[in-house]
């Protein structure tokens, strides 16, 4: 499998993120002190200090903050995929991700529903991405 955009780093805080995703799964980190939901992950809650922290299983839902376009490549990679759509989610959990808008991406709207889609593009990393629901 040949992938030539670029590919996030996997460290011990963000494994099971990843892990998940591989399963295509969305998590979110979990404080197991005061029930915040995060993400990205950090190693102690920035509500309550605690340092025990999981990871829970999120819907997959959101609604759409914001999104740009992207028309020049700024990796070459990216040259075959001009332009495509960086999008702001509000997990319906809370937290927000940025990602990819997939599909009719042209149909966005702000506040629009959608859906995670995982995208598999090496053989230990699958990206999370959304499209309108
Ligand atoms: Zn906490």
């Amino acid at each position: 499998m040949s992938y030539d955009k670029p590919l996030p780093r996997i460290d011990t805080l963000n494994k099971p993120f990843w892990d998940a995703a591989r399963e295509e799964k969305l998590v979110v980190q979990c404080c197991d002190a005061c029930g915040d939901l995060r993400f990205p992950p950090s190693p102690v809650c920035p509500k309550c200090l605690s340092a025990a922290q999981s990871w829970t299983p999120a819907s997959g839902k959101g609604t759409l903050e914001s999104w740009v376009d992207f028309h020049r490549a700024y990796w070459g990679g990216f040259n075959d995929a001009l332009p495509y759509r960086v999008c702001l989610v509000r997990l319906e959990e809370g937290p927000l991700l940025v990602s990819n808008l997939v599909g009719n991406a042209g149909a966005a709207k702000l506040g629009a529903a959608v859906q995670v889609v995982f995208e598999r593009v090496t053989d230990t990393v699958t990206l999370p991405k959304f499209a309108l629901a």
